[in-house]
């Protein structure tokens, strides 16, 4: 989605956009897509967002806007980012629909859902609260003027589409089975699903079977015949050229390296979100090949790179300079030498290790897909926890876990109390700098930003501002 953050990485942020279709249908553009239908009477909400504050964000505007109560609250499917706000709409009087089988998923895959996107960096919160209504059971859902239909869809990036038909607008919810304007995500790399053979091609039909004004996708803006065809293309393209690697015999990582060689440029023009060309690959190939645990995540090469350094002086602040000195240089892979290579000479310092996470989080910058951030957020993760197990009271591992949180909260939309709680944490360290103090009063303010307080945010911004004088970001923030 762009937005003034490209500009300025800590402007106030838009969480979600409503996008009308018609006086009766609008989508809810975020990460992910709801797209809700107006009855005469009442609403309905498809998908109900990726957390709970953004659901709360986006019941609060259809309560402004519409004035009418939301009766039904559908999931396309399991996975979590279209799951996560159902509580929110529930507590609202909503019913939840959803069919079986994606009731059953949301329990059973849940545990290794959740380990997958904890590793990716992703506090998932409160489990999803269950549909007790279940699609096969409902007829027509009447919002007064408008009806909706749920049918089962054909097998596509889950085995549990529902695709939800609203034949007065002409309007087809599709949930992931299509997703446009970015690489698609080609089911969730941590699960036996998604691009697995031609399966995809014929949900794609049926999609188009009913002839629908709008499909509105799980991801990306609303689809037309023309975004239908590129998504078609884009798993033909994967389909065929996989499966000429593999019967011709390479193996996995030279059909990566050979694939993301030969990319045509209709493919590379497509914009990186959550699915990478790297993610299709693999995702072909655990269809072909038998990977030995569900998903083919754990097949993925890492997208960290590393250098390792020559001779570097024999105390801490030696492996440091030669990290910053790397960073400026702009040569990232020898940067994580640097700073792992500190943390096997000094694997005791916390130091060490906080300042290996903080270079994995700026590499973590230059890589567009957040699935392989994921990569860099894992390490840092576990770098910091390696620092806190040696001190549990060092300041500097706790300010770059706050950041981390908050940061993450503050591009989702989510709430930032986690995040908040480490920065509290931070500050009763009396070893900290100005230079500390300042980052902690800055995230403080980005998390009071992201909640909406925009005075509470500007104090804080003004006191980094007075500990540290030098400090941009909290210059750029208050602009
Ligand atoms: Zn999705």
């Amino acid at each position: 989605m762009p937005s003034p953050a490209a500009a300025n990485p800590f402007a106030p942020r838009v969480y979600g956009t409503l996008e009308r279709l018609s006086p009766r249908v609008a989508v809810w553009r975020n990460i992910v897509n709801s797209t809700i239908f107006i009855g005469d009477h009442s609403i309905a909400v498809v998908d109900t967002q990726v957390n709970q504050a953004l659901a709360k964000r986006l019941r609060q505007r259809l309560q402004d806007e519409f004035r009418k109560p939301v009766r039904f609250a559908i999931n396309t499917h399991y996975h979590w980012d279209h799951t996560n706000g159902n509580s929110v709409f529930a507590e609202a009087g909503a019913t939840l629909i959803a069919n079986r089988d994606t009731v059953d998923f949301m329990v059973s895959k849940a545990p290794r859902q959740k380990q997958f996107l904890a590793s990716r960096g992703f506090d998932l919160g409160p489990d999803p609260l269950l549909p007790t209504v279940m699609a096969e059971d409902c007829g027509p859902l009447d919002l007064g003027g408008l009806t909706l239909h749920l049918s089962r869809g054909a097998p596509a990036e889950t085995v549990d589409p529902t695709l939800v038909w609203c034949p007065e607008e002409r309007v087809l919810v599709a949930g992931d089975t299509v997703m446009t304007g970015s690489f698609p995500i080609f089911g969730q790399p941590s699960q036996r699903e998604g691009l697995e053979n031609d399966g995809w091609l014929a949900a794609l039909d049926e999609v188009r079977s009913f002839a629908a004004l709008h499909v509105s996708p799980g991801h990306g803006p609303v689809a037309d015949v023309a975004a239908l065809a590129v998504l078609e293309r884009i798993i033909r393209w994967f389909l065929t050229e996989v499966r000429r690697h593999h019967a011709a015999g390479r193996d996995l990582p030279a059909t990566i390296a050979a694939i993301e060689h030969e990319l045509p440029p209709w493919i590379r023009a497509i914009p990186e979100v959550w699915g990478t060309p790297r993610y299709a690959v693999l995702r072909v190939w655990a269809g072909l090949v038998q990977l030995g645990e569900p998903g083919w995540h754990h097949c993925k090469p890492s997208a960290i790179p590393e250098q390792k350094p020559g001779s570097i002086g024999a105390d801490l602040a030696a492996w440091r300079d030669a990290t910053n000195s790397a960073l400026e240089g702009g040569d990232q892979a020898l940067a994580v030498g640097c700073a792992r290579g500190a943390t096997v000479v000094f694997p005791d310092q916390p130091a060490a290790w906080t300042q290996l996470a903080a270079v994995l989080i700026q590499v973590s910058r230059s890589i567009a897909s957040v699935l392989e951030k994921g990569d860099c957020f894992d390490a840092a993760r576990r770098a910091l926890n390696r620092a806190l197990t040696i001190d549990p009271a060092y300041g500097p591992a706790l300010l770059q876990l706050g950041q981390f949180h908050v940061m993450m909260a503050y591009r989702n939309g989510d709430d930032p109390t986690v995040g908040e709680r480490h920065l509290a944490a931070a500050l009763e360290d009396d070893r900290l700098t100005p230079r500390h103090r300042a980052e902690i009063a800055f995230y403080r303010g980005m998390a009071e930003r992201t909640k909406g307080n925009e005075t509470a945010a500007r104090q804080r911004y003004a006191q980094a501002q007075q500990a540290d004088p030098t400090f941009m970001p909290a210059r750029l923030a208050l602009l």
